[in-house]
């Protein structure tokens, strides 16, 4: 069988590669073998403008959103689904600081930010000392239903085969690939936190992040708008919350851990007055990067050999913009964002055994 791309991986990264090649009419075959505990099927789907203690915007916010905006309701008219909504954070300060820090980033940046004229308005469904603050527009993506009507798609069209990509199988040829009975011009990996240990990229800095979150039912809150306290509430409709999550640079497993569950329930009934019910319990890794900067592009000593991945945190607005760049990369040569292209490694690219 011959085609141009091998994708290796459907979680977002490769779903949206995906896309943008079937739009610029590349021929592409995708292998994933649909593990269970996936960065994107563990994803709470939320895009937030603004991060960390300072509250001050992510890096290229504007453009991202602005792109997601238009991706997602492209990708959601075509499947017949809409997987993309705006909504508000509820932000519970949990600290006098934290309250401050709102308060100095509002008096210097009101984009995202603003503060309700009445404090108490929260006050018989949730325990807060601090006030609160709201974070607006926030996006939200079902990144699991995405993933599962984009496979069903790629199935149709014969664009898919559901089995473990092995890296053994695969062969170096000239300006091409072999894998088993497929003969390609390029191999894209997009396969989160297994590239890793693959020979061509496992010498780029990456830095696994593990997570964990939990899926609970509470009734008598209203389900449209996420609340944050420390933790993250994130509505998933049926009054089904995701809330999480943790951010652990040392781990043994990707496994759920009970220290967790016990200490994520404490916060819960601490702070919300609804009764609430635990569902579920999950826990995956992210394909996190050093510098927080994907990894995008082409192997300096192989230019068959690509990757779209280091999502990091950041999946849902990475995935669509940067899968864009790598496509409009390969069929318009037009370059990739510096910071995101693995060209910035070269040197140490250059060290990997290509054969
Ligand atoms: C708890 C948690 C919460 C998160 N919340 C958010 C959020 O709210 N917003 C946000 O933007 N990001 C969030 N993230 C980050 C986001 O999930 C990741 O950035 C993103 O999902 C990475 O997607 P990916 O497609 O690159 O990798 P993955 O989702 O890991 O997909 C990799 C795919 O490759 C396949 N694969 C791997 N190896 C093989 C093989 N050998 N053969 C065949 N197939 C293979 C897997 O089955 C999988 O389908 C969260 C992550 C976690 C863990």
């Amino acid at each position: 069988m011959q085609t141009d791309i091998i994708i290796v991986g459907q979680g977002i990264s490769g779903t949206f590669l995906s896309y943008y090649l079937q739009k610029a009419g590349v021929p592409f075959i995708v292998i994933d073998e649909s593990k269970p505990n996936t960065a994107s099927k563990a994803a709470a789907g939320l895009i937030n403008p603004v991060t960390g203690r300072r509250i001050v915007k992510t890096w290229m916010i504007d453009e991202l959103m602005s792109f997601a905006k238009e991706a997602y309701a492209e990708i959601g008219k075509e499947l017949g689904i809409d997987f993309f909504s705006a909504t508000s954070i509820i932000d519970f300060f949990p600290t006098p600081q934290m309250r401050h820090a709102f308060l100095q980033r509002l008096n210097e940046d009101k984009e995202f930010l603003e503060l309700p004229d009445d404090e108490d308005s929260w006050s018989t469904h949730f325990n807060y000392d601090f006030g609160f603050g709201k974070i607006e527009p926030v996006y939200l993506v079902s990144i699991a239903k995405l993933i599962e009507a984009f496979r069903k798609k790629l199935l149709d069209q014969s664009n898919l085969l559901e089995d473990c990509f092995d890296i053994q199988q695969l062969v170096l040829l000239e300006n091409k690939i072999q894998y088993k009975d497929i003969i390609a011009q390029k191999i894209i990996f997009c396969d989160g936190v297994e590239s890793f240990q693959n020979p061509f990229f496992k010498n780029l800095p990456f830095a696994p992040n593990k997570g964990e979150a939990l899926l609970v039912e509470i009734k008598d809150i209203p389900d449209d708008l996420i609340y944050k306290k420390g933790i993250n509430l994130v509505p998933l409709g049926d009054h089904l919350f995701w809330v999480g999550s943790s951010y652990e640079w040392q781990f043994q497993d990707n496994q759920p851990t009970e220290i967790f569950r016990k200490r994520t329930e404490l916060n819960l009934l601490d702070w919300v007055k609804a009764p609430l019910k635990i569902m579920e319990h999950f826990a995956s890794v992210r394909p996190a990067t050093l510098e927080r900067r994907p990894f995008v592009g082409f192997h300096p000593l192989n230019k068959s050999i690509g990757i779209l991945n280091g999502m990091g945190t950041k999946g849902c607005s990475l995935a669509p913009y940067f899968a864009n760049q790598l496509v409009e990369n390969m069929v318009h040569r037009k370059p990739i964002d510096a910071s995101a292209d693995i060209n910035r490694f070269e040197k140490t690219l250059g060290r990997s055994t290509i054969s």
